[in-house]
């Protein structure tokens, strides 16, 4: 599990860097602080993330059940692992969607 490296001149991503085009949006390009080659997220991840962000909601009743009055508190942690955890699963490409 590692965060992407830089194709053309293999200098490693930075997670905050991942994590502040997530929070800009899935559309936003990050830029290597190398060599300052544009990447786009690849579509596959853009769609794992736009169906795993609102995923509890689906099982709303069910998360009740479990964590009663704690299930909103459970959707904040789930969204806090996604963010945290995205940038060692996620991939971009140079090329522009
Ligand atoms: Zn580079």
């Amino acid at each position: 599990m590692f965060v992407q490296k830089c194709r053309k001149c293999s200098k490693n991503f930075r997670w905050t860097t991942i994590v502040t085009s997530l929070l800009k949006g899935l559309g936003h390009p990050i830029e290597c602080l190398n060599c300052n080659t544009k990447y786009y997220m690849k579509m596959v991840y853009r769609v794992i993330i736009t169906v795993l962000i609102p995923l509890p909601i689906l099982f709303h009743n069910f998360l009740y059940e479990i964590f009663k009055s704690y299930s909103s508190l459970f959707y904040i942690i789930w969204i806090f692992i996604i963010i945290v955890l995205f940038p060692f699963f996620v991939r971009y490409d140079t090329k522009e969607i």
